[in-house]
């Protein structure tokens, strides 16, 4: 299996290559432009030369941030959430009167936003745990925060914790690839824990996700988490001394719906 970083070396070099590969197409495509060439601006130059200067073209752009996302670690289906498209209607009681799912969830979103907002100064400071029921939108509003900071050119790494665990098991016979996920989990600026829930945490995972969280409260540097338990079941799951961590480094956010939101878009689209 390829550790993160060999990941990031190769998608690196790649790059580099497909810069070369490029530079000496576009100088065929300027006598013969050709199908291949994905920008008709720049012929894939990324530079645009007007009155011999050099300009980016706007391609570089939208690259920049196929290539972070990709760095993040992202899905694909996560790149739409953003805070502009939280949808409050999924908040709504059907006793009217009851505005404690709303409310809960407005707080959670501002929480989102204050914390992407204190990020443009500085990255360091308290990370968020949002907590709530399966389908309550907390992986939404992760999501919506990673995106956001990679707006702002923030090094942010997303990870499903059900994946994390394959991963490092899959690590645990070679030894090999294991420092480098869990050191690149450790150290960069804003990580996302994404369904840090029941699953079946050995001794020795509980070790590696109490040393990732340990290393960065003590760096002060935040994790966005998300869990469908409570802080009872997590001390369960995790163990005393994780989910204290956790107390320790995060403003805590619980968000509850009436109706899973994947339901609600479900009976959206088959309405249509
Ligand atoms: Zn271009």
């Amino acid at each position: 299996m390829k550790s993160l970083k060999e990941l990031l070396e190769n998608d690196y070099l790649n790059e580099l290559k497909n810069c070369k590969d490029s530079a000496a197409a576009s100088d065929l495509a300027s006598q013969n432009p050709s199908p291949q060439v994905k920008c008709p601006l720049c012929l894939d130059r990324g530079i645009i030369l007007k009155d011999d200067v050099a300009y980016p073209c706007s391609c570089m752009q939208q690259k920049k941030m196929e290539n972070q996302f990709r760095h993040a670690r992202m899905a694909r289906g996560l790149l739409n959430c953003r805070f502009e498209n939280f949808r409050q209607n999924y908040y709504r009681s059907s006793y009217s009167e009851d505005r404690s799912y709303l409310e809960s969830a407005l707080k959670a979103l501002n929480a989102s936003q204050e914390f992407v907002h204190a990020c443009e100064n500085d990255t360091h400071g308290l990370g968020i745990l949002f907590t709530g029921p399966v389908g309550s939108g907390k992986t939404f509003l992760a999501a919506a925060i990673a995106n956001a900071l990679m707006e702002q050119d923030k090094s942010v790494l997303f990870l499903v914790v059900p994946d994390l665990l394959d991963e490092l098991r899959a690590t645990y016979k070679s030894q090999s690839n294991e420092l480098d996920l869990l050191d690149s989990a450790r150290e960069i600026p804003i990580l996302i824990l994404d369904d840090l829930g029941a699953h079946n945490y050995t001794e020795w995972t509980r070790n590696r996700i109490y040393s990732i969280l340990n290393y960065r409260l003590n760096e002060e540097l935040p994790t966005v988490i998300t869990s469908n338990l409570s802080l009872g079941e997590m001390e369960e799951y995790l163990g005393a001394r994780t989910t204290s961590r956790i107390i320790q480094s995060c403003r805590i956010f619980r968000i509850s719906v009436e109706q899973d939101i994947r339901l609600s878009i479900y009976k959206e689209r088959e309405k249509k």
